[in-house]
């Protein structure tokens, strides 16, 4: 919602656009304004007999987290549908000349949410059908002949602020075929430094061009997460939403995203907690410290 490009982002942009919201030609154009202030807006919280609290809110993320505070999940979704219909009829002003009618803003956001959640349930089932099988092993397996294993995770440095996470890569044989960790300063929870580790890997895949790729992560949660279909709107949940679109992205290469215990992630915990420097690190077979390579041995064996 944020990136919505209003007129005041225009311009900020340098884009030539008069100032004023096109429903009203009353007030500036921000995207507060727009789906909250204005009294077109109003008029379809009205209408949805949704109370919006706007009072001492000056900005949208201020509004949308009063929102979210206080309203359960269903409404929380029915009324970002709402939003996302008021968008849509700003958007038929300026470009058709032609808004929609308040009473259609709030009559049509439910069957759209429907569509909405038929296509992500579909999506999510599609996701499922190839990530589910595998999922909870204790011991590591090698991929088949073909394919490769990523295993990500990551480490919280408590005292000194920072965090890293790793990936191992490895091929059929067990070989390394790289391992890398990353540290960033920060105090993050270990849900976020994972859901990097996860990004991490996704990236490795793309920029590598690799298919038939199985992706492992040893917490629960995130493999959780990023299998379900809701829209998160915290800093993690933007983590997550960019891990489901690069997943999406490369939904005809054959990745596989499992949950395994950590007694099948025991490689991927080796670089991360080796590496609490800042810089980068890349491992490949014939440079690694002993520890790990009795682990990547062990795993192969
Ligand atoms: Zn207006």
């Amino acid at each position: 919602m944020s990136t919505l490009t209003t007129k005041d982002l225009l311009r900020s942009r340098r884009v030539a656009v008069d100032a004023l919201c096109p429903t009203c030609n009353a007030h500036v154009e921000t995207i507060f304004h727009t789906l909250v202030t204005c009294s077109y807006a109003e008029s379809c919280w009205s209408e949805a007999i949704i109370h919006m609290l706007a009072t001492g809110l000056y900005t949208f993320p201020q509004w949308l987290q009063s929102v979210f505070q206080q309203h359960d999940k269903t409404q929380a979704t029915s009324i970002s549908m709402i939003c996302w219909m008021i968008w849509k009829h700003q958007n038929n002003l300026v470009w058709n000349q032609a808004g929609i009618k308040v009473k259609e803003v709030v009559r049509s956001s439910t069957p759209i949410l429907n569509q909405w959640r038929n296509v992500q349930y579909k999506t999510f089932n599609h996701l499922m059908s190839f990530t589910t099988q595998g999922d909870g092993a204790e011991r590591w397996h090698k991929p088949q002949i073909n394919n490769i294993k990523i295993n990500t995770d990551a480490a919280i440095f408590e005292e000194s602020h920072r965090f890293s996470y790793a990936i191992v890569v490895r091929d059929h044989t067990g070989s390394l075929i790289e391992a890398s960790s990353k540290c960033r300063d920060g105090r993050v929870n270990p849900y976020l430094a994972e859901a990097f580790g996860i990004k991490e890997a996704l990236i490795w895949i793309i920029s590598n061009e690799y298919k038939n790729v199985t992706v492992e992560t040893d917490c629960l949660q995130l493999v959780q997460a990023i299998r379900n279909s809701l829209p998160s709107y915290s800093y993690v949940g933007q983590l997550i939403q960019d891990c489901r679109d690069m997943l999406a992205s490369l939904i005809s290469k054959n990745i596989c995203f499992r949950f395994v215990k950590r007694s099948a992630n025991r490689a991927a915990h080796h670089p991360g907690r080796y590496n609490c420097s800042l810089a980068d690190r890349v491992w490949r077979m014939g440079d690694v410290h002993s520890e790990f390579y009795n682990v990547l041995l062990e795993d192969s064996s």
